[in-house]
């Protein structure tokens, strides 16, 4: 078994971090199997080194241990091109010049009431038409999705093991389309994106097992895509309820004064924060 815990440094780890990783945690230890901490900073402008240095701390004060070197998402960009080119072989790319001020005026009226997928809402397809010998510098790359699904049988399956017992969780392939359409494979400004790094890393770190709060479950049907267009292995998901505070919202970074380095501060012990989230 080999767990992770995948951080963003863009804030400080509140309560719902601090039970994402002891999960993750508890069961790499009961198994005997290796727990992994793996720092997620592609995104250069919102992540900062103090919050990186601040996930080490909390983790490590929170009982925590983990191997060194720890993996560095900012280091990783070139097998995050491989990928890349890998379903650009497949014909599966196009390139998009599109703003998200583009994106809302062609959708403002017709798109009207629907739900927006994972990624906000299902990008119209403006420049579906284009080609990846037309793609420029300033281009994001999308994943062509009507290409992607037809590769595809019907469905995919991916194993839940959040509930009392597993349970194969089938995708639609065609939901897929209509739920998350074309997604963004590469931003512009950091080459790559959440979706195809985290599957590229979970495969290059052997990961049997995810753990993480089910906010990221309707992004795990694209990760299960991207697994099987670059022939990479399913681990099994356990997607966790979420901490909440007193009003019933879900905790977030900016929500400071649940950051478990606040609880720190005010003198409560590791053991506290595990009750404060129900362990
Ligand atoms: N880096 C992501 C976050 O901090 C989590 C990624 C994952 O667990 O798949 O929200």
């Amino acid at each position: 078994m080999i767990e992770r815990f995948a951080p963003s440094p863009t804030g400080l780890l509140h309560l719902g971090h601090a039970y994402s990783a002891l999960l993750a945690f508890d069961a790499a230890r009961t198994n005997n199997g290796t727990f992994l901490l793996r720092i997620e900073d592609i995104d250069l402008a919102r992540c900062k080194p103090a919050f990186e240095q601040a996930i080490y701390d909390d983790l490590a004060w929170l009982g925590l241990s983990w191997p060194s070197p720890v993996m560095r998402q900012s280091t990783r960009l070139p097998a995050y091109e491989a990928a890349l080119q890998q379903l650009i072989a497949l014909d599966l790319c196009y390139p998009c010049k599109c703003t998200r001020k583009d994106i809302a005026q062609a959708m403002s009226a017709p798109q009207e009431g629907v739900n927006p997928g994972p990624d906000g809402p299902v990008y119209p397809g403006i420049c579906r038409g284009r080609t990846m010998i037309e793609s420029a510098k300033t281009d994001a790359i999308r994943l062509d999705m009507r290409k992607a699904v037809a590769q595809m049988p019907r469905t995919l399956s991916y194993i839940e093991t959040a509930g009392e017992t597993p349970e194969i969780i089938e995708i639609n392939t065609d939901k897929l389309l209509a739920e998350c359409g074309d997604i963004v494979l590469a931003r512009k400004d950091i080459g790559t994106s959440y979706h195809l790094s985290v599957v590229v890393d979970d495969a290059a770190q052997n990961i049997t097992h995810v753990t993480r709060g089910c906010d990221l479950a309707p992004a795990t049907p694209i990760h299960r895509l991207l697994q099987a267009l670059l022939e990479l292995p399913t681990p099994l998901y356990r997607h966790h309820r979420l901490i909440r505070d007193e009003s019933g919202k879900r905790l977030a970074k900016r929500d400071d004064a649940r950051a478990i380095a606040k609880y720190r501060a005010d003198g409560a012990s590791p053991q506290d924060v595990r009750e404060m989230v129900g362990l």
